[in-house]
């Protein structure tokens, strides 16, 4: 291997490290925080230098922060040798004050996975199970291992059609689930879950139960938002990050909402590192632009339909996604097609177990799904390229068929 080819010091995460990583969590009962960047990694087929060719395999933002919150960034760089510790009551009072809420009901943290993991910590346990939706964010599933805590997987409803949350199943699932893990819209499949189910969900979750409601792609919908159960003081903990739509995967930052008492068991677990002032910067100018959210939701729903309509076209199988990832099924093994679109130097999103012909595409700019139209159907018509199909039973091969 080339120095320059060699994943960990480029990217510094290896494959070979989040296994590491991950088999000194479950054996340590101490963890890395997993978020999608690593979970994306693990599965690529080969090192992809990030700086090169087209990446639609994390659910990244490629606009990157709006324009505003460059210039805030680059305005309070010089002051970057203070804590400005006052920055971040006044992030969490911005967005407390546009949403209605108590600032004390929030928390911000470097992104939305460090709340993710501590609540699965605080409040699963050997008895107290995880339940999820399969497929689903499978963050909460590698915090639920520390803790020691049996995860139940409730398959989608109608994976074939809406592919929501099955909540009358999560809710029969366990009499004394710890948590359950609501991802609205979903990751990986784009779907919401009708805001019925939700409100059943909380009303009749079990009285210890915490729904943990995580809501990173919700500004990419129309989807009712779920901040109203905080405000009624619920069991529930919505996740929102800056990752997505406000593009600041790279930046980190994101909050927990939830009833004071909550957050305060999950702080047991961290989050008292003060923030980098320049993604506080970032994140309070992001949402103080008026029609940031709308223009960019709109954005990507035209390239995510855009994409749809060709698909649709060609007769390809896909989630009807919301948001800014889809799942497409290839009536194959997904990794032969991800090693397929790799020789092309797009890199396409992972695998579910549950869905092993399916692989989770990212929408990107409009010129980066064209070419990912463009390699996919080559990829679809190919034998080769990466796709190394099992070779035919020679009785066939030999009678020249398939040339
Ligand atoms: N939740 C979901 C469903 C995600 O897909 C991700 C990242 O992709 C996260 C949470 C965590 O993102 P971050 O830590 O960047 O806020």
């Amino acid at each position: 291997m080339q120095p320059s080819q060699d994943p960990a010091a480029c990217n510094g995460f290896s494959r070979r490290t989040f296994f590491r990583y991950a088999a000194g969590a479950s054996a340590l009962a101490s963890m890395p925080i997993l978020t999608e960047a690593h979970l994306a990694q693990a599965q690529r087929p080969h090192f992809a230098d990030p700086n090169k060719g087209i990446h639609i395999d994390a659910n990244e933002n490629p606009m990157g922060p709006c324009d505003a919150a460059r210039q805030a960034v680059i305005d309070i760089v010089p002051r970057g040798g203070r804590y400005l510790m006052n920055m971040e009551d006044d992030l969490i009072g911005t967005f407390a004050k546009q949403e209605g809420l108590d600032p004390q009901s929030v928390l911000a943290y470097p992104g939305s996975s460090e709340p993710l993991h501590y609540t699965v910590l605080t409040f699963t346990s050997p008895s107290r199970p995880l339940v999820v939706a399969d497929p689903g964010y499978e963050a909460p599933i590698w915090a639920a291992s520390v803790a020691g805590a049996p995860v139940i997987r409730v398959p989608l409803a109608d994976p074939k059609g809406a592919a929501a949350h099955d909540i009358k199943a999560m809710l029969a699932a366990s009499p004394n689930a710890g948590v359950m893990y609501i991802c609205n819209p979903n990751n990986p499949t784009g779907t919401c879950t009708p805001r019925a189910d939700i409100e059943s969900a909380v009303a009749n979750a079990p009285k210890d139960t915490i729904l943990l409601i995580d809501e990173a792609y919700i500004h990419l919908c129309d989807a009712p938002r779920s901040l109203d159960f905080v405000k009624e003081g619920r069991n529930v903990i919505v996740l929102r990050t800056f990752s997505k739509l406000y593009g600041m995967a790279g930046l980190r930052m994101g909050f927990a909402i939830g009833r004071p008492d909550l957050l305060k068991q999950i702080s047991t677990h961290g989050g008292f590192n003060p923030l980098p002032i320049t993604a506080m910067a970032a994140a309070k100018t992001s949402l103080l632009q008026a029609d940031l959210v709308e223009t960019r939701k709109k954005t990507i729903a035209e390239i995510r339909d855009e994409t749809f309509a060709w698909l649709k076209s060609n007769d390809y199988k896909f989630t009807p996604s919301e948001s800014n990832c889809f799942m497409l099924e290839t009536n194959r093994p997904g990794k032969q097609v991800m090693a397929g679109m790799a020789a092309h130097d797009i890199y396409i999103g992972r695998i579910w177990p549950a869905w092993p012909t399916q692989v989770r595409i990212t929408v990107g700019t409009h010129d980066e799904m064209l070419a990912f139209r463009k390699a996919f159907q080559d990829v679809m018509s190919s034998t080769t390229a990466g796709l190394q199909p099992a070779p035919l039973p020679r009785r066939v091969a030999d009678r020249k068929f398939f040339s």
